[in-house]
């Protein structure tokens, strides 16, 4: 049956814990509560945004109280809550433990009782016949373990894919290291990448989402750009169609975000807000102006023969900065083509030509030290 593209907005001014209950509690009405996926007896997956270890005023990962108040739900259901991710890069059960604790998230669980997932360990392979580019996936177990998952996406931007919500929250099914492996894949060219999360999507489709657009993140997400107060909840069973609403709402068009298109053109989005059946405020009274969006033009699709000189005049690059530089080598670790060099206390220096632009060193800095350049020519032309 085809996933319906409803959503539903509800306002939420602030992580105060009754108003976060009641947005969430009405966004889902529509859907039939949290009733209609946790039973009694079930295993519920709330998967949650876990990109980096920053306190939840940071914006950069789902707020504790959002994921309290859908634990709550799903255990009053008689239900078993089960919470986790995968961040980027090289974990450990104790590293990842640490993430937990500082996002606020390790304390959530453990004051509602609900089970902490760890999806580095046990992981899976899975063939896919409803894949349309990437077949086979090396993914969490924890997709095999629970009756139902319930998606906590957080609203950001992103550096690469420009924007950052439910469809893009699946690529932590992949575990750690080897998402460094489907980055390399995906190479330099956006549009690839998309295809991949929407295989992703397509073979393991959430059974419902509840977006964190409390405090969004505006800038350069998904970690070094600015909290942005939005003051909304939205929910819905299709991840492109709640992408949509949520980029209408912060002034992204949706048909610059790879992954709303490619969802269009396979039949796994909508096409138009007119596909959409809206519950809640009308988009109109909670859009909000001036949210800053970064610019991610894709070189991808230059040809060849003109790609390095597009490259060296228009493309963003990452640059260390020094001052912030802890030297502590997780950016060389992580990079899917091996494009930092480090060594032992220096500053680690990366080799342009071999670069695909991904912005994962970005991503998993724990100091913030790589920024985003823009070359001169491309800030002149616009
Ligand atoms: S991850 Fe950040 S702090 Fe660590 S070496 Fe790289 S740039 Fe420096
Ligand atoms: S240097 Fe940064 S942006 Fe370039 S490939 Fe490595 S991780 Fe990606």
């Amino acid at each position: 049956m085809p996933v319906p593209y409803d959503v539903a907005i509800a306002r939420c001014d602030s992580y105060d814990p009754a108003i976060v209950r009641q947005a969430i509690e009405e966004s889902l009405v529509p859907f039939g509560g949290i009733a209609s996926v946790a039973r009694e007896g079930s295993r519920i997956l709330l998967k949650i945004n876990l990109l980096a270890a920053k306190r939840p005023e940071d914006a950069v990962t789902t707020h504790p109280e959002i994921v309290r108040a859908v634990i709550r739900m799903v255990q009053e259901c008689g239900a078993e809550a089960i919470v986790g991710d995968s961040p980027g890069g090289r974990n450990t059960p104790a590293s990842y433990r640490a993430l937990l604790k500082k996002t606020g998230i390790l304390d959530v669980i453990e004051e509602t009782g609900a089970t902490m997932a760890y999806f580095d360990e046990p992981r899976m392979e899975r063939v896919s016949d409803r894949a349309r580019t990437f077949k086979k996936f090396t993914v969490t177990s924890m997709l095999d373990a629970v009756d139902a998952v319930i998606c906590l996406p957080k609203l950001k931007t992103h550096q690469f894919t420009l924007f950052t919500g439910a469809v893009k929250l699946l690529y932590g099914y992949i575990p750690g290291i080897i998402k460094a492996e489907y980055h390399l894949h995906a190479g330099r060219d956006v549009t690839t990448f998309a295809e991949l999360l929407l295989d992703l999507h397509d073979t393991f489709p959430p059974d419902l989402t509840v977006m964190d657009a409390v405090v969004g993140m505006e800038g350069t997400g998904p970690q070094s750009g600015t909290p942005r107060q939005i003051g909304l909840v939205l929910a819905g069973r299709s991840c492109p169609a709640i992408d949509f609403v949520a980029t209408s709402i912060v002034g992204i068009d949706p048909f610059s975000v790879p992954t709303i298109t490619c969802a269009l053109e396979r039949g796994s989005g909508p096409g138009g807000m007119e596909e959409i059946p809206l519950h809640g405020p009308p988009l109109e009274d909670v859009r909000v102006s001036g949210f800053r969006h970064p610019d991610v033009r894709d070189l991808g699709r230059i040809p060849p023969a003109f790609f390095a000189i597009a490259d060296r005049l228009l493309a963003n690059r990452p640059v260390i900065d020094p001052g912030r530089c802890v030297r502590c080598g997780v950016c060389a670790e992580d990079c899917p083509p091996g494009a930092i060099a480090f060594s032992k206390g220096s500053i680690p220096d990366i080799d342009y030509s071999l670069c695909i632009r991904c912005f994962c060193c970005q991503e998993l800095c724990p100091s913030g030290a790589v920024d985003v350049k823009t070359p001169i020519l491309r800030r002149i032309i616009g």
